[in-house]
């Protein structure tokens, strides 16, 4: 079935070279070849990859699964989870993005970014995080087990999500693979991801590695599986979301429980870099609300205007909508309680 859905790409591919270059054999025989190990690793993708996964803003609502090579190295053939494929522009040197794969770009060297001091970068920076060629899909759905923060006197840079060995780990964004390498400093297999929006995605403690150093990559696509190797207690993804070598909270991007990208633009401030400085409500307000805020925020600012008061002896009702500028009747209403049931002392009561 994955065959059938390669042969049209191919053929256009080895069509448009026959035309265009009938002379050159070799480059014939090489783009046959890629075309051949591209089917080999397609077949030796784990099954989870031709099931459809819940992502959202992956272009048209489809998730890339794979990409073939034309003779124009500028552009390549995308392949998607709904049959459909389409040519996708390689951004070239006009554009500013070759700077993201070309400056401080090192397939060994973890942290490349020594020249860029913290206080050289700009107090805010807009990331365009997706658009009608660059998609989006969550890491690994699962509930957090250690946020972002300090943890005893050590610094955790990412967060951690339990799960089942051999688990698809999927890329968050389009991007090129700078690391994969087991690393004995703690992460194990880890696999970095530079993106074309600059954003590097770690993934620490991999099972398998299933992408090599330079592998273009799309979101969506599944580039290891997640295990239990190096400093860790347990199967789980240890995630990290880097800026020129920064740290930050990857939960102000993405909701790990409903696996969505909480904005389509992200304003990324310096001091997001701080390792106190934890995703929360207030940092959103100097943005634009998603509807996933919006509703958040709703509940936070209910929460927030909600006020009990514990029953002590000698309190009445009618004592208590004064003292709150309430009425009786709306504190029985919040409390489901008429005004004849009797006040338990210690019983805590909504007044707000
Ligand atoms: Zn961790």
């Amino acid at each position: 079935m994955k065959i059938t859905k390669l042969i049209l790409p191919i053929t256009l591919a080895v069509a448009t070279s026959v035309t265009a270059q009938a002379q050159d054999v070799s480059k014939l025989k090489e783009l046959i070849q890629q075309a051949q190990s591209e089917i080999e690793l397609l077949e030796a993708m784990p099954k989870a990859k031709a099931q459809p996964v819940s992502s959202v803003s992956t272009g048209n609502g489809t998730i890339a699964l794979d990409t073939l090579p034309t003779e124009n190295d500028a552009v390549k053939v995308v392949l998607f989870n709904d049959n459909s494929w389409r040519y996708v522009r390689i951004r070239t040197a006009e554009d500013w993005e070759v700077d993201t794969y070309a400056k401080h770009w090192d397939t060994v060297k973890l942290f490349p970014y020594e020249d860029v001091k913290l206080e050289n970068l700009p107090q805010s920076v807009v990331i365009n995080l997706v658009d009608s060629l660059k998609g989006y899909h969550y890491p690994y759905k699962g509930t957090i087990r250690s946020k972002f923060g300090p943890r005893g006197r050590r610094r955790h840079r990412g967060i951690d999500i339990p799960l089942k060995t051999g688990d698809p780990i999927y890329a968050t964004f389009s991007g090129k693979v700078r690391i994969s390498t087991y690393n004995k400093g703690g992460y194990g297999n880890l696999v970095v991801i530079r993106h074309d929006n600059g954003l590097e995605t770690w993934h620490g403690h991999l099972d398998q590695r299933l992408v090599k150093p330079n592998d273009t990559v799309y979101a969506g696509q599944i580039i290891g599986l997640g295990g239990n190797t190096g400093r860790s207690t347990g199967p789980h993804l240890h995630y990290e979301m880097r800026y020129f070598g920064q740290t930050f909270d990857p939960e102000r991007l993405v909701n790990f429980e409903t696996g969505n990208l909480r904005r389509e633009t992200f304003l990324l401030k310096k001091d997001y870099f701080d390792i106190h400085s934890r995703a929360g409500i207030q940092d959103f307000e100097d943005e634009i609300l998603g509807d996933e805020e919006i509703a958040e925020q709703k509940k936070k600012e209910e929460a927030a205007k909600q006020v009990y008061h514990k029953i002590r002896s000698g309190d009445t009702l009618g004592g208590l909508a004064v003292k709150y500028g309430t009425t009786v009747g709306a504190i029985c209403r919040l409390n489901g309680i008429t005004t004849k049931t009797t006040l338990r002392i210690g019983r805590s009561l909504r007044v707000r």
